[in-house]
């Protein structure tokens, strides 16, 4: 038995904090784990930015409810969920990702929660546990699935190198750069192709 687990940001949906960055005029906000590989440090950063702008947990969905799928996105996993069975593993939060799950058709996501206090403010994040998209993979290893993992960025390599197999799907040039142990795509039908090759039942 084979299972696919996938990043979200980068594959299926544009960055999030860069969209909400573009949409307050934060600049800062448009750091993400491409370009700070410490997520702790990424994290802390962006909620106090929010702090200092006095922006609220609406403010950051309002600018989601703006955003869609990446171009193919949708009908790709489509496809991928009729081969097999795909988790989505993300280090976004519930609160952030429910409008793009719906665009994507509701599948699993494996995510972590944002605090937000009454009036609105995010006043913290909690982590499902750490380093979650690896563990996601052991825990599939240990029902004995086959595990094909799929990211962009520095947040998904030890889920890559957990996996069987590890594909880079999009990743910038210094991702690519430094991991170059793992098949590359740039494109739904390349990554298409790729998991053809390593999916070993009902292909269509
Ligand atoms: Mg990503």
């Amino acid at each position: 038995m084979q299972i696919v687990c996938c990043d979200l940001e980068g594959i299926f949906v544009p960055e999030i904090w860069i969209n909400v960055a573009e949409k307050t005029g934060i600049k800062e906000l448009r750091l993400t784990t491409r370009d700070i590989s410490d997520y702790d440090v990424l994290m802390q950063k962006r909620l106090a930015l929010l702090d200092e702008n006095g922006l609220k947990i609406e403010d950051i969905k309002a600018v989601i409810a703006t955003m869609n799928p990446l171009e193919g996105a949708a009908e790709f996993l489509e496809w991928l969920r009729s081969c097999t069975q795909v988790i989505v593993v993300s280090d976004t939060f519930v609160q952030f990702a429910r409008p793009l799950m719906k665009k994507l058709g509701w599948p699993t996501l494996f995510c972590h929660t944002l605090s937000i206090a009454p009036d609105g403010t995010i006043t913290g994040y909690n982590l499902r546990q750490q380093d979650s998209k690896r563990h996601a993979v052991i825990a599939l290893k240990s029902l004995y699935y086959k595990t094909i993992a799929v990211g962009d960025s520095y947040n998904d390599i030890t889920m890559l190198k957990e996996a069987d197999t590890g594909i880079l799907h999009n990743p910038p040039e210094n991702v690519k750069n430094e991991f170059p142990e793992f098949p590359l795509s740039y494109s739904f039908d390349e990554l298409k192709a790729i998991l053809k090759n390593i999916l070993t039942n009902n292909i269509s």
